[in-house]
């Protein structure tokens, strides 16, 4: 098979340079991989695959980052977001799903008992930030160091155009140490509000890594001991790892408040913070509100999306198919001799290679599989996605053994 050509992408992108800062925002620009050996704009897609503007076919690992859990048009929730379209999307006033979510949300995932709607995951891992300085009257906002919550000035990773106090209540420790937020728990308890956790951790560039046996025990009991709320940023992992929340799959402890957004809808925009009984009074005064957060479509697309995850077993699918992924790369990069380090939970791992703090052999290897139809992100942990078939992984472990191989002859 010829490698793809991505002439009217990059055409395109030279254009998008011109009216849009960078062409492409920062994180997903082209410029960031190794321009020219992905794709740049797409054109439709269905199931785990999409087509970009060249009419190139791939195998999607990325999902839409994590959106388009389910695959791309899936039947069940166009049906259920067209029907909702056609009688009204953006309203005056909010139509009955609005109310009949927020059941259907409190039904379904255990800790739940009442919730918060936005559009991005930023909106509600703000909101949370918002309800836990306002419940325990203090500012401060303890997060793994590395994690991502979103851009919202508390926590977005630059300093650039926005001034550096905006950041003043937000402190780090390292994720599975326990010692270390001990610490830092000790010397803040008087000003800190909530510690915010990712169910996993799911770092750009590096290994993933699984919390360690006993983790949210422990930070649940630091929480309760100091009279601190305990979140959950499960933007990126929510209904990919356990249906009633991600650290459901490792435990059965519960935070206070929990963040969804990505597949909840499987692409349409929408965002929830599930939030406990306790807070519930004190957060009617937080101010929230915002045009599209009442829009009616993507409420149905979620409450379809999750009906088709619960239903048709989505979660234990994605990690069965995840973990012949990780083995086979395993298996793989082996017989060609090469040390890959393959990581995370099965439903969205991470690959690495020994000697390559650059990711040079990561982005090569991800753009020689781009070329033949594989879309892997080198730096970014990918997402597995429920709709793909056998066929699909089959094709999948013939581009990743080539692209094994060509490694094998680029770099010994
Ligand atoms: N938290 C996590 C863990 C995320 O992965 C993301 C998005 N990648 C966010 C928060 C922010 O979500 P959004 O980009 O939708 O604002």
């Amino acid at each position: 098979m010829d490698p793809y050509d991505y002439k009217n992408s990059y055409e395109l992108f030279e254009r998008a340079q011109k009216v849009i800062p960078g062409g492409i925002f920062m994180p997903r620009t082209p410029l960031f991989v190794t321009y020219g050996e992905f794709p740049v704009f797409m054109e439709r897609g269905e199931g785990a695959h999409f087509w970009d503007i060249d009419g190139n076919e791939f195998i999607d690992f990325m999902c839409s980052y994590g959106a388009v859990g389910i695959g791309y048009n899936h039947p069940k929730v166009e049906e259920a977001a067209r029907a909702q379209l056609e009688k009204f999307n953006s309203s005056t006033i909010p139509g009955a799903l609005w109310v009949e979510l927020a059941e259907f949300l409190i039904e379904e995932i255990p800790m739940a008992d009442w919730v918060a709607y936005g559009k991005n995951g930023s909106d509600v891992t703000t909101y949370a930030a918002m309800v836990a300085r306002n419940f325990t009257g203090k500012p401060g906002i303890a997060r793994m160091k590395g994690a991502y919550h979103g851009l919202h000035h508390w926590c977005i990773a630059s300093d650039i155009g926005q001034p550096p106090e905006y950041k003043t209540h937000v402190y780090d420790f390292e994720f599975n140490d326990v010692e270390d937020l001990e610490e830092l728990v000790s010397e803040k308890k008087d000003v800190l509000a909530g510690v915010f956790l990712t169910p996993v951790g799911h770092w750009a560039m590096h290994d993933q890594e699984e919390p360690i046996p006993g983790w949210f025990e422990k930070v649940r009991e630091i929480c309760d001991r100091e009279g601190i709320l305990m979140m959950i940023d499960d933007i990126r992992a929510g209904f990919r790892i356990d249906y009633r929340g991600s650290h459901r799959y490792y435990s059965e402890v519960e935070p206070d408040i929990l963040c969804f957004a990505k597949t909840i809808a499987n692409g349409y925009p929408i965002s929830v913070a599930l939030c406990r009984e306790k807070l519930f009074e004190l957060s009617k005064k937080v101010y929230w509100s915002a045009t599209h957060f009442y829009s009616a479509v993507p409420m149905a697309a979620a409450m379809a999306c999750m009906k088709v995850i619960k239903e048709d077993g989505l979660i234990e699918k994605i990690r069965k198919d995840g973990e012949r992924l990780m083995n086979t790369l395993r298996g793989q990069a082996k017989a060609y001799g090469l040390s890959a380090s393959v990581t995370g939970h099965p439903s969205m791992p991470y690959m690495t290679f020994a000697d390559d703090p650059s990711l040079e052999k990561m982005r090569c290897f991800c753009g020689h599989a781009a070329r033949r139809g594989v879309f892997m992100h080198p730096h970014h942990n990918w997402f597995v996605s429920a709709a793909l078939t056998e066929e699909d992984l089959e094709k999948t472990f013939e581009v990743t053994e080539a692209c094994f191989k060509l490694l094998k002859e680029k770099y010994g």
